[in-house]
């Protein structure tokens, strides 16, 4: 089913195998999920086949605050577009 829905939104993806793949088992040992299928996207992580989840982080990019670095979400695809920094509350604008 997530794979249906991965290749019909045409996301690129890599399936890894627990059962057969060491090193991808460890890795969710290492973030503590025990549940699959498991959706790694950048740093974020989707226990579970969420749709609108997965849709939301793939339409969406990371961006770092012109001054304290905090990382943030913004859509892509949308030009020039003012964002205000979550922590230290400063605006910039960002082409996606
Ligand atoms: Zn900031």
């Amino acid at each position: 089913m997530g794979k249906e829905f991965l290749s019909k939104n045409n996301i690129y993806f890599v399936e890894r195998d627990i059962n057969k793949d060491a090193a991808a088992r460890m890795e969710l040992q290492r973030r503590g999920i025990s549940g699959v299928p498991t959706f790694l996207i950048g740093e974020d992580v989707v226990v579970g086949f969420d749709r609108a989840k997965l849709l939301q982080l793939i339409d969406h990019r990371l961006v770092r605050c012109e001054q304290c670095s905090q990382k943030m979400r913004v859509p892509v695809n949308k030009g020039k577009i003012k964002v205000k920094c979550p922590k230290c509350t400063h605006e910039f604008t960002v082409t996606t």
